[in-house]
């Protein structure tokens, strides 16, 4: 058999792309293969759930637009598979001058990008986050949060009911490609797909050497550690708390998460890693 569409990679990139094709090409043969046991045990299950609105990306690009819309469609997909999400909107807190300046300029951009922000002046922020302190800040109020597990788990029973197979436990090593066709290896297993999508994350670049494409960058690992506060602190905060980004880096910057189960995590940082997918502090993968 030869299938229309092969997807590597069981992470929310490479289930969104399975649901939009099948989506758009009713009764199309696909399959999505994934080297773990489960779906999304790498970023999308290690991520701080926060469905994110928008504010940060230049006005008018690709991504400000995708953002948002894809913010609409998660609340809508959740809403639709009764998965539990909360819009509980969050705050940017501008602590230093500089940073109230910061916030200005954001503030502009987020009416160019249409979004509904409002601006809070001190006095305003204590009010609203009593243990919060700050110069004053920037109210997104469609900022939500979801376990993405869960929308993965919905994701995979949606390809499932089109007819999509999701083939667990199996890593792709070889890809070969003719002209008509392209051929998958795992370990015991061989596929052949008229197109191939790889959504492979921490290791597209190995995907891409795989497929022989020549790529010019290459994935080093840097992972980011939260800390989890005690139950007793969960209601600390009402709202996600952010800095003010600093535009130098390419992060969004610590954060106070609430996260769907009650709990409130602080981070991430973002250290060097000694492994793409070592999640623990001195795990080393020698390869990586
Ligand atoms: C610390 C952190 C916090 C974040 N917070 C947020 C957030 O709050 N909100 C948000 O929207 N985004 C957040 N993001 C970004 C978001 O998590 C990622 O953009 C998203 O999860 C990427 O999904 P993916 O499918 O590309 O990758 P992944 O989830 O990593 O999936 C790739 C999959 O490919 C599989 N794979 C790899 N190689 C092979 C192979 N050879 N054969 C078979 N399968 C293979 C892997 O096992 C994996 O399951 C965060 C990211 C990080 C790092």
């Amino acid at each position: 058999m030869i299938y229309d569409y092969c997807i590597i990679g069981g992470g929310i990139v490479g289930l969104a792309t399975a649901m939009a094709l099948l989506e758009r090409q009713p009764g199309a043969s696909l399959l999505i293969l994934e080297k773990e046991a489960s779906l999304a045990r790498h970023q999308t299950g290690h991520n701080s759930g926060v469905i994110h609105a928008g504010i940060y990306y230049a006005p008018g690009s690709l991504k400000a637009d995708l953002c948002k819309r894809g913010a609409e469609a998660t609340k809508a997909f959740c809403s639709e598979h009764q998965i539990t999400f909360d819009v509980c909107g969050k705050l940017l807190v501008a602590s230093t001058p500089l940073e109230v300046q910061r916030m200005h300029a954001l503030y502009e951009r987020s009416q160019q990008n249409g979004l509904k922000v409002e601006r809070l002046d001190a006095a305003e922020l204590q009010r609203r986050e009593p243990n919060i302190v700050g110069l004053g800040g920037l109210f997104l109020d469609a900022t939500g949060i979801v376990d993405y597990k869960q929308v993965c788990q919905a994701m995979a029973r949606v390809i499932q009911a089109a007819g999509g197979e999701v083939q667990l436990s199996t890593t792709v090593r070889a890809i070969v490609e003719s002209g008509d066709d392209v051929t998958i290896s795992s370990d015991d297993k061989v596929w052949r797909a008229r197109q191939l999508v790889a959504c492979a994350g921490l290791q597209s670049d190995r995907l891409a050497a795989l497929a022989g494409v020549k790529i010019d960058h290459q994935i080093i690992p840097f992972r980011g550690e939260y800390f989890r506060l005690p139950a007793s602190k969960n209601d600390i905060v009402n709202h996600l708390i952010y800095p003010i980004p600093d535009p130098e880096l390419p992060f969004l910057g610590v954060h106070l998460t609430r996260m769907i189960d009650g709990s409130v995590t602080v981070g991430p940082n973002a250290v060097l890693g000694l492994g793409r997918e070592n999640y623990k502090k001195f795990s080393v993968n020698w390869r990586d």
